[in-house]
């Protein structure tokens, strides 16, 4: 344990959520970087601490105002419990909780996240284990079970618990734990020989690296192919509106906004399109196709073709704003709305 918390001091990273210990960008650090690089995550951490620098100014939100802030980071249901963590923590006077039990009470805080806030803000021997730590513990283990089964996960969170107690300092060794596995036990080739764990490796000594982790096959990508549908009309002043929507909760990222879309049956052809639409219509209108946009979300691949469709009504009977593009800009929009939007800005 020693020996990886002096690597971690040697070479940790100068990242802006390692500046202090307050628990509530902890937090917030945290939680965006689930399932998001650290690159990513630096522009989004730092507006959205702009924005909301303290946790009260965050549970006083709108909702919208956070959706806006997260725009293109994805898994909004991110987004939405934070703000009612805070809320939450608010209610409770504003401190974050020092025992796993209470911080689990927190809407949106997982386990993982618990041993995070409370290790590396309080320094609270408290496990954590997340794809990283999955992946060098699998490796240092030699576990040749899948890492997402029980069986590996209790023996993960066991040997992390293990591991924290022991530390000198439980802050600094789940960050280095963490590293490793970020910098040196990396997804396909690890870099075995600075590593500060390789006198103990089960996989360096067995050669099992590159066979380690062992990982349950992703479920097989669905393809989906979508019509956008753009309305727009003239103002007489000469200003084009177009039409956007705020998905429910039944939608696809539910809270943000996007445009309309219609489901296209995949063995229809694209070329048929047109026609899906006028049928839909019982009559016909005027349509420009602008260039399609494909879009990945968890096992989905989405392709869609969008239309400018003339009209100065919404014709699907969705409620939702006109407005002209600048405004459109200023809206939490959907990734995928984002991508037609700038098609939509270059035509
Ligand atoms: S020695 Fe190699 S495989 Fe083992 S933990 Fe270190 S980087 Fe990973």
């Amino acid at each position: 344990m020693r020996d990886l918390s002096l690597w971690f001091k040697k070479i940790a990273r100068p990242l802006p959520w390692r500046q202090n210990h307050d628990p509530y960008r902890i937090w917030i650090s945290e939680v965006m970087l689930q399932q998001t690089q650290v690159e990513t995550v630096l522009g989004y951490y730092e507006r959205f601490l702009k924005k909301f620098p303290t946790l009260e100014s965050l549970a006083e939100s709108k909702e919208q105002e956070v959706l806006t802030l997260w725009s293109g980071l994805g898994y909004y249901r991110r987004a939405k419990n934070l703000r009612l963590g805070a809320q939450h923590l608010k209610k409770r006077g504003g401190e974050f909780p020092r025992t796993r039990e209470e911080i689990l009470k927190v809407p949106g805080i997982g386990p993982y996240t618990a041993g995070a806030v409370l290790s590396i803000a309080f320094d609270l021997p408290e496990p954590l284990v997340d794809g990283n730590v999955n992946r060098v513990f699998a490796r240092y283990f030699g576990i040749k079970d899948p890492i997402q089964s029980s069986k590996a996960q209790k023996f993960f969170w066991a040997q992390a618990a293990e591991w924290v107690q022991q530390a000198e300092s439980p802050r600094i060794h789940n960050q280095a734990l963490m590293e490793l596995g970020s910098l040196i036990c990396k997804k396909g080739v690890p870099l075995c020989h600075p590593c500060p764990l390789s006198k103990s490796c089960v996989a360096f000594k067995k050669d099992l690296q590159l066979k380690l982790p062992i990982s349950i096959p992703r479920k097989e990508t669905q393809e989906l192919h979508w019509i956008g549908v753009l309305f727009h009309t003239k103002k007489k002043n000469g200003d084009t509106l177009y039409f956007v929507k705020q998905n429910i909760e039944t939608d696809w990222w539910a809270g943000l906004w996007d445009f309309p879309m219609i489901t296209k049956p995949l063995k229809l052809k694209w070329e048929k399109a047109p026609e899906l639409l006028e049928q839909k219509w019982g009559r016909k209108l005027k349509q420009i196709p602008i260039n399609h946009v494909q879009h990945s979300v968890t096992h989905h691949k989405i392709q869609v073709a969008p239309f400018l469709i003339e009209s100065s009504k919404n014709l699907l009977g969705l409620s939702g704003r006109w407005l002209p593009l600048k405004e459109i800009e200023e809206l939490p929009l959907s990734a995928l709305a984002k991508k037609i939007f700038r098609q939509l800005a270059i035509c």
